[in-house]
Formats: C-alpha cells, sequence, structure tokens
C-alpha cells in the first residue's frame, strides 16, 4: 500500500532543485506493523556543504523577488497539499503511526500556515516612525538572513516543517532541511509540491540523514546563519552550545511536561474528554500532551472513576483502521523508555490503576504498542511527574487548593502547555496570568495549537523563540533600521538638537 501511495522504494536528497542519490540507506518501518515502507538516505556532511552552496546561491536571487511573488508560490504549495490531503494523511500515518484523524489534522495545520503565512507576503510589517530631526525619514523593515538550517523531529514530520519553512521561504532565505530518518516521506512529499509550485531550484533543499552526521555538519556550517531546531532537550542543549560558539542564532522548540488542571468546580465530563484527548492522542507524543493531571481532592475519586470508564472505551490498533482511537508507539526504543518509567513510578509508590503494561498479542503483529495508563496519588516531585515519558502515562496528583494546583504546574523543568477546567471566571483570569507556560488553554485539553498564534513554551521547554504565528519571522529575520536624511545637509542625531 505505501508503495502505491509513494510511488518509491528508496527516497532521494532535494538539492539545488535536482533528486541526489546517495550511496547509504537505512530502512524506513511502520511502527503500526514493522513492515519496511522505504529506504531513506544515509547522508553525510558533503550533501550538506552541496546543500549550503545551491541554498547560498538561490538565495541571493530569491531574497530579491518581491514577497508577495515569493507568497504565490506558498499560496500554490498549500492549494497542492489541499487537494493531496487524504493521500498525504495515509503516508503520514504509516511512517508515524498517529491515527488517521489525527494525521489529516497535522495535514491542515500543514496548509493552514501555507495560506496564513502566504499572506504574510503583502503585509511583513515594518514600522515607519517620526524622526528626531527635520526633513529626516526612519523606519524598520525585516531583511532574511541567508540560509537557515531547519531539524525536524519525527512525532509531528509535516506540520512542524511548515512552521519553520514556510515563515523563512516567504521572508527571502534558501533552506537546508533535515527531517528525522525514522519520518522521512513528509519531506519527500513536501519537497515534490515546492518543486511542482514553481520555487526557483535551491530555495528548498532537503538533506535525509542521522543528526549526528547532517544534522551536526549544519549545526557547524559556517554559512548557515540560523538553526531552528524542534526535539528533545538533551539534543536542543547541545546545539544550543554549538551554536554559542559560533554567535549563531539558534531557535529551540523542546520538551514538556504538561498538566490538566482540574478544580472542584470544574465541568467533570467535559474535563475528562479533554484529559483522554490530550494524554492518549498521539499515544501521548506531542509535546503538548498532557501527562499530569492535578486535581482538587474533593473531585479526585469521581475524576479517577469517569477516566478508568472512557480508558476502558479506548480502541487501540493500526490507525489506518478508522475505528482505532490510539495508535503505536513509533520505535522498540520509545517503547522501552516508557516501561522503565512504569517500574520508576511504581518503586516511587505511585498507585498504578490501569495500563503499565506493552500490548504483544497477534493482534498487534509487530508493531509497538503501550496500553493508556493512570498512576494515581502521585506526588508532585516523583520523577514520573517531573520527567516527560513521552507515551500514554498519566500521573494524577491530588491538591488541596487552586493555589497548590498552580504551583504545581508550574514546579517543573518544562514550560509548554498548560490548561485549567473550572468555572470559576476569577480562577480563569488568575490561572492564564499564572500558569508558567507558553499555552495556556482553559476547559480544554492541553494540545490544539492553531497557527495563526505563537507556538513555543517558557523553561526548559525553549530559549525564548516561537514557531508559528508573526513571531516565527523574527527567527527568520534581522531588523533593519533605515534612515533618510532629506535635509541636504549633515544633521547629527542626539547633538543638532536646538
Ligand atoms: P531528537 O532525538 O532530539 O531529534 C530531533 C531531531 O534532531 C531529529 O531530526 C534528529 O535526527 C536530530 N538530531 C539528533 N541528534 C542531533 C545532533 N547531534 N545534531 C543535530 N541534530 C540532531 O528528538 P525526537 O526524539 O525526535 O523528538 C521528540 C522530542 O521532541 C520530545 O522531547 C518532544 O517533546 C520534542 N518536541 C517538541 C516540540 C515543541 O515544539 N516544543 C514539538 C514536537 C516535539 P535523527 O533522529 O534523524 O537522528
Amino acid at each position: 500500500m505505501a508503495e502505491a501511495l509513494l510511488q518509491a522504494e528508496k527516497l532521494k536528497n532535494f538539492i539545488g532543485g535536482e533528486w541526489v542519490e546517495t550511496q547509504d540507506s537505512t530502512e524506513v518501518t511502520n511502527p503500526a506493523n514493522g513492515k519496511t515502507i522505504v529506504q531513506v538516505p544515509l547522508s553525510g556532511a558533503d550533501a550538506v556543504n552541496t546543500a549550503v552552496e545551491a541554498a547560498k546561491k538561490a538565495q541571493k536571487e530569491w531574497a530579491l523577488v518581491p514577497a508577495p511573488r515569493r507568497a504565490e508560490i506558498l499560496l500554490q504549495v498549500g492549494i497542492l497539499m489541499k487537494e493531496r490531503k487524504e493521500r498525504l494523511s495515509q503516508l503520514l500515518t504509516m511512517e508515524n503511526g498517529k491515527v488517521i484523524e489525527e494525521a489529516r489534522g497535522e495535514v491542515q495545520e500543514g496548509i493552514d500556515m501555507a495560506f496564513y503565512m502566504s499572506g504574510e507576503g503583502r503585509r511583513m510589517f515594518g514600522q515607519t516612525t517620526p524622526a528626531e530631526l527635520p526633513n529626516k525619514f526612519s523606519m524598520s523593515q525585516r531583511a532574511p538572513v541567508g540560509v537557515v538550517g531547519i531539524i525536524t523531529p519525527w512525532n509531528f514530520p509535516i506540520a512542524i516543517a511548515t512552521w519553520k519553512s514556510f515563515p523563512a521561504i516567504v521572508a527571502g532565505n534558501a533552506v537546508v532541511w533535515k527531517p528525522a530518518t525514522e519520518t522521512p516521506i513528509m519531506a519527500y512529499e513536501l519537497a515534490k509540491i515546492f518543486e511542482e509550485a514553481g520555487l526557483p531550484k535551491g530555495v528548498l533543499n532537503v538533506v535525509f540523514g542521522k543528526g549526528s552526521a547532517v544534522g551536526d555538519a549544519m549545526v557547524h556550517h559556517d554559512d548557515i546563519r540560523v538553526i531552528s531546531f524542534t526535539g528533545s532537550n538533551e539534543t536542543g542543549r547541545n546545539i544550543a552550545s554549538e551554536c554559542g560558539k559560533q554567535l549563531k542564532k539558534v531557535s529551540l522548540e523542546m520538551g514538556g511536561k504538561n498538566a490538566v488542571i482540574v478544580m472542584d468546580d470544574a465541568d467533570l465530563d467535559l474535563a475528562v474528554e479533554g484529559i483522554i484527548w490530550s494524554a492518549y492522542g498521539t499515544s501521548g507524543q506531542r509535546c503538548t500532551a498532557a501527562s499530569r493531571v492535578i486535581v482538587h481532592e474533593d473531585v479526585k475519586e469521581r475524576l479517577e472513576e469517569r477516566l478508568l470508564v472512557e480508558m476502558e472505551k479506548l480502541s487501540i490498533g493500526d490507525g489506518l483502521d478508522e475505528s482505532n482511537k490510539v495508535g503505536p508507539i513509533i520505535n522498540k526504543a520509545g517503547l522501552e523508555k516508557i516501561k522503565d518509567y512504569i517500574e520508576i513510578g511504581k518503586d516511587e509508590g505511585a498507585k498504578l490503576v490501569a495500563g503499565g503494561y506493552v500490548l504483544d498479542d497477534d493482534v498487534y503483529e509487530n508493531g509497538h504498542y503501550f496500553a493508556p495508563t493512570l498512576f494515581t496519588d502521585c506526588t508532585a516531585d516523583m520523577r514520573i511527574s517531573q520527567e516527560e515519558i513521552f507515551g500514554p502515562v498519566i500521573s494524577l496528583i491530588p491538591v488541596k487548593s487552586f493555589e497548590e494546583a498552580i504551583e504545581v504546574n508550574n514546579g517543573v523543568e518544562f514550560g509548554l502547555s498548560s490548561s485549567i477546567f473550572t468555572s470559576d471566571a476569577n480562577r480563569v483570569f488568575k490561572a492564564q496570568r499564572d500558569l508558567d507556560t507558553g499555552i495556556v488553554y482553559v476547559n480544554a485539553g492541553t494540545t490544539g495549537a492553531e497557527i495563526h498564534l505563537p507556538f513555543g513554551g517558557t523553561k526548559g521547554t525553549g530559549n525564548g523563540h516561537r514557531d508559528s504565528g508573526v513571531q516565527a519571522l523574527d527567527v527568520f529575520t534581522e531588523w533593519k533600521a533605515v534612515y533618510v536624511d532629506y535635509s541636504g545637509k549633515l544633521q547629527r542625531a542626539q547633538i543638532d538638537t536646538e
């Protein structure tokens, strides 16, 4: 099925507008059943060097194309993505495992981003401002930075790439993109779409290969002026320190330990729906997944009972089967990490009330499935309440008050997303002010970002930058202040003030 959809047995790099074969490759397998889908190139520094040369050359001309014309290509990309939405979604489910409904949602996010960023081609506002001297004009405007490097993870193989590459391209940069080796198909498809949409050769380059080879070469390449990275904290920190040594701009989006707060005045049925969706959707492998539930002690038992009832209803299996609500874990290593955390939780004294095991009977063939899991009676300082597990595991933490709930929410290393269920308007406003995360949801779960708002987190989740939204342009542009003195004489700022 994958072959029929993909029409390729081995992917190729896309460099300077050409499809380039590589010698080495590795298998990409479907996490739902372990079957090989395609071969992905394992490139090295040479391919990165060639891609950067092509990008440098293309960028010079691309930057001179008026932004509204650049935007027309993005518009066409969005149209082609829309036409191919179902095919892209099925391929996405095959390479990543997420259930088809969620895959369609992710592709839609990319389409939304294309249309939104194509509009930015006619805005990209700077400022005009009065000058302090007579007969003088002043303004600020955005300028592209040149060649940008984009490194993306497997859990949102197309959406995250669009959050980064679309603003970069509309702003007049050229891109070298390294997708995750686990999920290269979306990158291949998106490159083909850009090619068909008429993007000049070299403006987008895709180099497949391992982070330790391709990613590392990008981070250390002198002519890549910005690295935009999404992935794990460990990798992100290393990239940031390497970029720091070179004074290279770096934007990081990393892990989360997101919580849903359920207060004593919450609509419990709604809270349960929100928790199930944000904790077990994508098998908990979203950066915004809820992995903590902070619940007021007065409603703890009722919430727990209802959660257990709804968890029973979750059908788990291949995401291409529309009836399944929870798909597989990306790979064996991911599964092992979750298993380790189950043992850690038990050792710490948390009460395991559901799940906690690998699903490995015949139904699941060679797929990697983990049962949706609920730990209760957790304390805020347990490792399972502090560390990112990246699987379908909830740590439920009882609290005595609203103030304690906020404190527990904020008492982790990360700051990506948080949510609160309450019917008290005063608590809503206090919570949106006091929750120390880049995303706050009220009366909905922790997941579900809209592309015209900034996406990212505080503290250990990032380094102050944002993906998507108009804010993404800040990563890929430099601000330039421009003064035009039309007085015909030398006027010195701050000096000739009389
Ligand atoms: P990862 O292992 O850090 O990998 C992310 C990307 O970095 C991959 O393309 C990887 O390449 C590459 N990479 C690995 N080592 C590298 C190196 N030394 N130099 C340059 N690049 C390198 O993360 P992951 O396991 O794929 O992704 C899951 C993590 O991403 C979770 O922590 C999740 O929370 C986070 N995430 C955050 C957000 C957000 O916006 N905050 C969104 C989604 C995911 P290869 O894998 O191909 O080797």
